[in-house]
């Protein structure tokens, strides 16, 4: 039987797109491959929203380059946000690679299995795993018209594009059939869910047809702009039994210069009067948001000023990245990366040693009280999962709950999770 091997990298719409692969190779007749060097197809599911990440996946081609050579008859494929359209330079940077596609461009690899007499890749109820995880992700659209001045993806996934309401409706319901009890509904601005769409359905209402779903418990959706979040998607949250008091909202800093230097269309005034108005329909919500620090310009007051938003907002977990120049992008082409790396490092820290005593002191509100945990797996011993909150939660069960809603009594908390024993 041949094996497949798949590295992922980057955010959770690859994630997404490397779960399809996978179900289209088993279908198709191949086992997974715990290394690469046991594998048939060796598939790189790249990204590059900052130079980090992409310094990894050269890393990574780069020691497949000695696979090739020792085994000419393994396929070495690559997708990703490191795929554009100028497949030309990539093949010529990495020769060794047999095929290259870029994200969502799934005829291509569907090209290449049947030219080896597998199958094509369906897109129908095929394409939903017969073994979904608990928690499974469901890419509602694809690609972002947003251009905020950093950010690459744009360029790499294109134009905005959401899927039909009832085609997602059908996957989630063969989702939850095979076994899968939440679904994640991922967009890069998913609260501009449908805009594109001639009927004009929003977000609220794929919410409202996925929440009519039986045995479906949970339904989470990531990453909403502030500009998109409208009262209407609010309410959803606060009315639909299943989905999930948890929004990730990110505001990118905590300050007006540098916001409109990112481009991304808000105040910290609007920004902070939108948290306010979903705190007070949604009393209980877990606000998660993206900070990036660094940014070209940023002086130190605008750095202090994203300190004082972030502490005054208490976010329950804050993503942060120190500005990355990327190619392609208008702040590259517009603006200098003057500050340095340390002074990115430095800010970087700061924010995350203040979130961190912001997080332990949230999760120590919920010490001695018990929780709705749905539980995703077993890992050293322990049971853990996850709240409507999102706050990661390890316990001591009994046998066989994966998939299960377990009462939990907390006993014990730090600003990464929860640990408490079963009621
Ligand atoms: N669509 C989402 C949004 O509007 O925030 C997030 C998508 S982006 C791929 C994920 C995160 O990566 C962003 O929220 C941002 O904080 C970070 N990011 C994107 N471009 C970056 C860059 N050039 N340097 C540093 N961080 C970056
Ligand atoms: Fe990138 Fe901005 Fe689009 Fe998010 S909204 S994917 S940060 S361009």
């Amino acid at each position: 039987m041949k094996q497949y091997h798949i590295w992922t990298i980057g955010c959770q719409m690859n994630k997404a797109d490397s779960d399809q692969v996978a179900n289209y190779l088993r279908r198709a007749g191949f086992r997974q491959a715990e290394t690469a060097e046991e594998a048939d197809l060796v598939l790189l599911n790249s990204c590059v929203v900052r130079e980090h990440a992409e310094v990894k996946v050269v890393n990574r081609l780069n020691s497949l380059k000695v696979l090739k050579k020792s085994r000419p008859d393994i396929t070495i494929a690559l997708t990703g946000c490191m795929v554009d359209s100028r497949i030309d330079d990539l093949k010529r940077r990495f020769p060794w690679v047999d095929l290259f596609f870029r994200p969502q461009q799934w005829e291509v690899l569907s090209g290449w299995g049947e030219s080896r007499g597998l199958p094509g890749m369906d897109q129908g109820e095929d394409s939903v795993p017969h073994n979904p995880p608990v928690s499974a992700y469901v890419p509602i659209m694809h690609g972002c018209d947003s251009f905020c001045s950093y950010c690459v993806v744009p360029y790499r996934r294109g134009k905005a594009r959401s899927r039909d309401l009832d085609e997602i409706r059908c996957q989630v319901q063969n989702l939850v059939q095979r076994g899968a009890k939440e679904v994640v509904l991922l967009g890069q601005i998913v609260d501009a869910y449908g805009h594109d769409l001639p009927s004009k359905p929003d977000l609220a209402d794929l919410l409202t047809a996925v929440n009519g779903i039986e045995g479906l418990l949970r339904i989470r959706f990531l990453t909403s702009h502030p500009n998109y979040m409208s009262h209407k998607l609010i309410r959803a949250v606060a009315d639909l039994s299943k989905v999930c008091e948890h929004i990730s909202l990110p505001i990118q800093a905590g300050d007006n210069g540098v916001l409109e230097a990112m481009k991304r269309g808000y105040t910290t005034e609007e920004y902070g009067e939108l948290v306010e108005h979903i705190r007070r329909i949604v009393p209980n919500v877990a606000l998660s948001t993206d900070v990036i620090v660094g940014f070209p310009g940023e002086t130190a007051e605008q750095f202090a000023s994203t300190m004082d938003v972030l502490r005054q907002t208490r976010f329950d977990k804050v993503h942060i990245a120190a500005y990355s120049p990327r190619p392609e992008t208008s702040a590259t082409k517009n603006l200098r990366d003057d500050i340095s790396f340390e002074e990115k490092e430095t800010r970087r820290a700061q924010v995350e040693a203040m979130q961190n005593i912001i997080a332990a002191e949230i999760n120590a509100g919920f010490l001695g009280r018990t929780v709705e945990v749905l539980v995703e797996d077993q890992k050293r011993g322990k049971w853990y999962g996850r709240t409507r909150g999102d706050k990661l939660v390890f316990f001591v069960g009994r046998a066989g709950m994966i998939g299960q809603l377990a009462s939990v009594r907390i006993e014990k908390t730090s600003a990464f999770a929860l640990q408490g024993t079963l009621e």
